[in-house]
């Protein structure tokens, strides 16, 4: 099967064909680098991180050019610089440097490009200046208004009339706007804030630029790919297309399919920093391993909203801790590690799961079942048991293709505990497992507690097998 996708602007899941049938551009709109992501921010790194993986199984790594912009210019990152006054060079470089820390953590592969808005301001001054001469774009007062009435095709990604917009339009717009939904290309700068010259005197871009500027200098257009979070589509993505459209001399187009993650919300709540409800991903990765974050995110469809819990974490700590245990009794059978040097194929189920639509709820649950039967067969078979180094090459490769299971499982279960406490905790473990055996229950129940002291957790794996690790 091939890749099929939900494009948001045709409302269908249709199938993928990349403008190069061998080579294929991601755009995906990143962060605004203020403060910390929270979990919900995390969401669209981490889905599209999947199809980035799965587009490079298809085209081969170096085919997928996949670009991920740094919002580096912005009202709120002025506002945070002042507040700590400090640059607002030393505000961005901070959070850009967290940002990608914590994404690494949740196993998000680098994209091929991270573009920064402020290296891209004579680009999209350049642009602007194509939609005034074009006359898709006028001056008032200082600022460059992108005229919508311009552009017949406004609309059709949200859905939305320009009749629409004009009846839904607030009181407050400014008096300078011919429509009500004409957007800001270029505004003059306030105090303190960043600013470049250009023709319509001092100042900076508007947000909605930034995007199709670096998508235009890095990728080019049309590119294959667009995506981001649903609150993007309006106005940020609609926006764009009529910038971006109107900005080329053919029409060759903007974005050939347009992708769209639902929101996370907390315990049924909307995440927001008013709600006093948002949980970053700098602290959750110091909880519990970034692999467990990852797991619970892939777990709902990636167009469906996703509420985050205390039980999906659990949950998804639980089934890793079970894949990671049947990892290390099959790699226990492979002690040479051949599996490393046998080439797989990734579990055509997953793959196909993937390919329709990315549904990781299947392609995660059909991963986790693999596991488990490699592991029963290779407990009550022989033959599977001569067969384990091709089934550690097959899950290894499938698990790369979504982000899984890439850790050694001795460190998965040991963490961060030192070797005299590893070397304790084994002799517990050992002696728990001879009195187990010899049923001497009072001393089995006496041990797990010294192990509890220590604060450490047994997991107890079929046929008397015993993981563990320390408790976060
Ligand atoms: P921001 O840094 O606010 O520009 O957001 C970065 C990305 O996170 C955008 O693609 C947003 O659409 C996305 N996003 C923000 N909040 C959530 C949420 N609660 N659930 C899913 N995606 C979100
Ligand atoms: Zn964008």
């Amino acid at each position: 099967m091939t890749l099929h996708i939900h494009d948001t602007l045709r409302r269908a899941k249709v199938a993928f064909a990349p403008l190069d049938p061998a080579r294929v551009t991601l755009y995906v709109c990143g962060p605004t680098v203020y403060s910390y992501a929270h979990v919900g921010n995390a969401r669209p790194a981490v889905v599209f991180d999947v199809l980035f993986r799965l587009l490079r199984h298809a085209y081969g790594e170096g085919e997928v050019i996949y670009a991920r912009n740094i919002t580096d210019v912005d009202d709120k990152i002025a506002a945070a610089a002042e507040r700590e006054g400090v640059d607002i060079s030393a505000i961005t470089s901070r959070f850009a440097a967290v940002y990608e820390a914590d994404m690494a953590a949740l196993g998000v592969l680098k994209p091929t490009l991270e573009p920064r808005a402020t290296a891209h301001v004579p680009q999209m001054i350049e642009m602007i200046a194509t939609l005034v001469e074009r006359g898709h774009a006028y001056e008032a007062e200082g600022n460059v208004l992108f005229d919508v009435s311009s552009f017949p095709d406004y609309g059709a990604l949200s859905g939305r009339t320009l009749e629409d917009l004009q009846a839904g339009a607030r009181v407050e717009v400014a008096a300078y706007k011919r429509h009500p939904a004409d957007f800001t290309l270029w505004k003059p700068s306030k105090p303190g804030e960043p600013m470049w010259d250009s023709p319509w005197g001092q100042g900076r871009p508007g947000w909605h630029i930034e995007c199709s500027a670096m998508i235009e200098a890095e990728l080019g257009f049309p590119i294959d790919i667009h995506g981001g979070g649903h609150d993007l589509i309006f106005p940020h993505h609609e926006n764009e297309i009529a910038q971006g459209c109107c900005a080329q001399a053919g029409a060759a187009g903007y974005a050939r399919y347009w992708m769209h993650n639902g929101f996370l919300t907390l315990e049924a709540e909307k995440m927001s920093k008013s709600l006093g409800n948002v949980l970053l991903v700098h602290d959750l990765v110091e909880q519990v391993p970034g692999e467990v974050v990852r797991w619970a995110l892939l777990s709902a469809h990636y167009r469906a909203p996703l509420d985050w819990t205390g039980e999906l974490l659990e949950q998804s700590r639980r089934t890793l801790d079970r894949l990671y245990d049947a990892l290390r009794f099959l790699s226990e059978l492979d002690p040479a590690k051949t599996s490393a040097n046998l080439a797989a194929e990734p579990h055509q189920g997953v793959l196909q799961a993937l390919d329709d639509d990315l549904n990781t709820p299947l392609a995660l649950s059909l991963f986790g079942n693999y596991v488990k039967d490699v592991r029963l067969s290779v407990q009550n078979s022989r033959t599977a048991r001569e067969n384990v180094a091709e089934a550690l090459a097959k899950i290894a490769v499938t698990g790369r293709l979504l982000g899984f299971l890439q850790t050694d499982a001795e460190t998965w279960f040991k963490g961060e505990a030192d070797a005299d406490l590893s070397e304790q905790v084994e002799a517990l473990i050992a002696q728990r497992g001879e009195a187990r055996r010899a049923k001497d229950w009072p001393e089995a129940d006496r041990l797990r507690g010294q192990l509890a002291a220590l604060n450490v957790e047994v997991l107890d794996g079929p046929g008397g097998t015993a993981s563990w690790r320390l408790k976060g």
